[in-house]
């Protein structure tokens, strides 16, 4: 261990935020980056200031779906300290590893070298106050995860799935995560998305593309708040990959699904 760690160890981390929130899910692709966007904004919306840290270093998709890939965060001097401005836009103060390296870069790191990384965006980062500061996790379970609940008190963990078979196996594996040696992070509730699709010219019809209701029956099954359900809808994924999340938007009848996760939540 060097002298810099002993000196991060020794520093009062985050001070100023009151609750720490990590987004997990059991497997990749289920939404987790969307949904951590959306909340964090939602939460924003509710006049609470909000955080977000893009700690899923293998694959940071937060400059993408923030619409800031080209943007570098400029360095701050505080208290005599060297640190990192947080980009802010939609409300939310966030940094992502994405800003400092190529992504096809970080795929390859080893363990320690994303540990480290993830540490830096929390501890050099000018968080000042905040109400909620969000993890973007990566999906599964991973050094990634133990770095955060050994670095930071996690206040609490929300897990996003589909309502598939194949995804809800893997979130018992990601609730126990958070319930495993010496870890006890209380598990806030679970988040369907992807719950059913509804096409515009059949307004009434709701097809259960992943199945029905898999993330609540499991919600029940674990005796865990479900937060909400998602559908599967087009503007979240263009909102996605055009760097305008739905949430943000006051019309947007999905940006409602949202802002009531966010007051479950709350
Ligand atoms: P993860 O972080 O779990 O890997 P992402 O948030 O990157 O997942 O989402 C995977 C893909 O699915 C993205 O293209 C995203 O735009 C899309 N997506 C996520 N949720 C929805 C939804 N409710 N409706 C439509 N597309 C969605």
């Amino acid at each position: 261990i060097t002298a810099k760690a002993i000196h991060q160890m020794e520093r009062p981390i985050l001070p100023g935020v009151k609750n720490l929130i990590a987004i997990a899910s059991g497997k990749g692709g289920v939404g987790k980056s969307t949904v951590s966007v959306n909340l964090a904004i939602a939460l924003a919306k509710t006049g609470a200031k909000v955080g977000l840290i893009d700690a899923d270093i293998f694959g940071p998709s937060i400059p993408k779906m923030f619409g800031v890939e080209d943007v570098k965060p400029a360095g701050v001097r505080v208290d005599g300290k060297e640190r990192i401005q947080p980009i802010s836009k939609f409300g939310v103060n966030f940094l992502s590893i994405g800003f400092f390296v190529a992504t096809e870069d970080a795929v390859i790191w080893r363990g320690p070298m994303a540990s480290n990384a993830l540490k830096q965006l929390i501890t050099d980062g000018n968080w000042g106050t905040l109400d909620y500061l969000l993890f973007d996790l990566p999906p599964g379970t991973s050094d990634i995860h133990l770095t955060l609940v050994q670095t930071v008190p996690i206040s609490g963990a929300v897990i996003v799935t589909t309502p598939q078979d194949v995804a809800l196996a893997d979130v018992i594996r990601g609730v126990n995560m958070f319930k495993g040696k010496g870890v006890d992070v209380p598990v806030l509730g679970l988040i369907e998305n992807m719950a059913w699709f509804t096409p515009e010219e059949l307004p009434e019809n709701k097809y259960y593309i992943f199945g029905r209701d898999g993330g609540l029956k499991l919600a029940e099954r674990l005796e865990l708040p479900l937060l909400g359900q998602i559908p599967i809808v087009q503007g979240i994924r263009e909102g996605g990959d055009s760097g305008n999340p739905v949430a943000w938007d006051d019309n947007s009848i999905t940006g409602k699904v949202f802002a009531e996760i966010a007051s479950n939540l709350i």
